[in-house]
């Protein structure tokens, strides 16, 4: 029995239709499917000697967001390593310290990105892809030996939103049926457009382009993202796109500036990543007119779990709907039971795609499960419905006089005021009541005064909730995937409270 690699797929599209466009750089180049398996095979020839390192055959991937970001998962695939994607945004000893945590022997780069791999690969040999020559013709065979089945894929480092990076390990199979599950429950087919908004060093991004590849479809990819060249992709012909809800929000503030203009190209939009206000849903739902507007959750351990397609009739705040296809989701109580509906517990996944465990790290591998359930640290509730809301990240929750207060909740009411664009709870401590309960928000327009928003949450919300210190800023801190760094939050409002 043959068993295809997404890398093969993507060869087998060559063969059956070579001419069709399979990516676009926007503003850029653009590669049939032939050439996008020429360009594989061109990044994987220098793939084959990569020295092992403690854990196996590694490549650090520090491209910037375009065709080569996407391909070289496949390179990697086709030579039989492990990719190691790195985030751009890292400062340089972040990166040296993935380099030295996976033991990559060997780093791909290009453009602007080369300087810095140069002087945070250390002793490795670092490889910029735009001097290799894309071969005229595929001498290759199909189907080589490769990375298949339990063998790693790629080691996709925790943003490091909570303490240092860890690297969860995708085997090819797990990647493989995360791809298949996207490509088939969001419906795309040879003739889907799918935009990639967002960067390819995150295994949310490569996979959904990985996945547009398997079907024959085209992905575009922004080199950056760009609410105003968003806006015109779903003018024009982009109908797929995975947006995190900083990116709606920008979106939906260029729409208005533009007057409202008609998104006729857009068909299915995902909003994922991070918690997203109702009101932005809604408005969400406006804009997005000719198309399904549906919400994914998921973490990189646990892959994609549970998913919903937005109806106006049964919109539910923090709902992230029902489990997917291959998946039991399980809310726990604090005693570890399973919780019934209506009560709040730690979510986990038992599922075909998630991961294999932490690079090197055995006890941070255990502690991530709990009864063969891969453990989220997001605090679930399960509706009588069957859908589930997420309400906050464990460590986010604040118990402020011994009331849990969950900051989703509070967020929710501060979004709910018309001047707030942005805000974001956190737990100060506090010397009478254990933790306090603070925000920091953004604002439409100057003139809001802090206690003014105060006294909204007052008439919303239970006392104890309501935020004791309000912080206007232009901007909340964010990290390369759009979400909001509590921790920086904390720190900030630390100085000032
Ligand atoms: P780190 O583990 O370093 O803190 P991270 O958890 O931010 O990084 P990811 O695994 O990419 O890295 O993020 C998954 C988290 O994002 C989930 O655990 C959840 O808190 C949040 N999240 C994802 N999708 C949604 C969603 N649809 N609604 C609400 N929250 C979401």
């Amino acid at each position: 029995m043959m068993r295809l690699t997404i890398a093969e797929a993507v060869a087998v599209r060559a063969l059956s239709h070579p001419d069709r466009v399979a990516l676009r750089e926007l503003g850029g180049r653009s590669l049939t499917y032939s050439e996008a398996w020429r360009r594989i095979l061109a990044l994987a020839a220098p793939l084959g000697d990569v020295p092992a390192g403690p854990h196996g055959r590694m490549v650090g991937l520090l491209l910037p967001n375009g065709a080569d970001a996407a391909l070289a998962y496949l390179a990697c695939q086709v030579a039989g390593v492990t990719a190691v994607p790195l985030n751009s945004r890292l400062a340089e000893p972040e990166l040296a310290f993935i380099l030295d945590d996976s033991g990559a022997g060997l780093v791909l780069t290009d453009g602007p990105l080369a300087a810095v791999a140069g002087r945070v690969a250390g002793a490795r040999r670092v490889i910029a892809t735009s001097d290799l020559p894309t071969p005229e013709t595929a001498e290759r065979p199909l189907l080589g030996e490769g990375g298949r089945g339990e063998a790693p894929a790629a080691i996709a480092y925790t943003s490091g939103t909570t303490g240092l990076p860890k690297g969860a390990i995708w085997s090819n199979d797990h990647f493989l049926v995360q791809i298949m599950r996207w490509g088939w429950e969001f419906g795309l087919t040879a003739d889907t457009v799918m935009l990639v908004p967002g960067p390819l060093f995150h295994l949310s991004y490569c996979g959904l382009t990985l996945g547009a590849l398997c079907m024959g479809a085209r992905a575009d990819i922004m080199p950056a993202f760009d609410p105003a060249a968003a806006l015109e992709a779903f003018c024009s012909d982009a109908a797929f796109a995975f947006l995190v809800p900083a990116m709606t929000g920008a979106i939906l503030e260029e729409w208005a500036a533009r007057g409202e203009p008609d998104l006729a190209a857009a068909r299915f939009i995902i909003s994922s990543g991070a918690p997203g206000p109702l009101a932005m849903t809604q408005r969400a739902m406006r804009m997005f007119r000719h198309a399904r507007v549906a919400e994914a959750y998921g973490w990189t351990e646990g892959g994609w779990c549970t998913f919903e397609v937005k109806d106006p009739a049964t919109l539910l705040a923090h709902s992230v709907g029902w489990p997917t296809f291959g998946n039991e989701v399980q809310v726990f109580d604090a005693d570890g039971e399973p919780a019934p509906p209506g009560e709040p517990g730690e979510v986990g996944v038992k599922s075909l795609t998630h991961f294999g465990g932490y690079l090197g790290r055995p006890e941070a591998t255990e502690a991530a499960w709990h009864r063969g359930y891969a453990m989220s640290g997001d605090i679930g509730i399960w509706q009588p419905d069957g859908r589930l809301c997420i309400v906050d990240r464990k460590k986010d929750m604040i118990i402020t006089g011994g009331e849990n207060v969950y900051t989703a909740e509070v967020e929710r009411i501060l979004h709910d005021h018309p001047q707030v664009l942005e805000a974001a709870v956190v737990g100060l401590p506090d010397e009478r009541w254990g933790e306090r309960v603070c925000a920091m928000v953004v604002i439409r327009d100057a003139g809001l005064d802090p206690a003014e928003l105060a006294a909204f949450c007052r008439r919303n919300l239970a006392a104890y909730k309501v935020p004791k210190q309000i912080e206007i800023r232009p901007e909340l801190p964010r990290n390369s995937m759009g979400k909001v760094q509590k921790f920086r939050i904390v720190e900030a409002l630390s100085e000032t409270g």
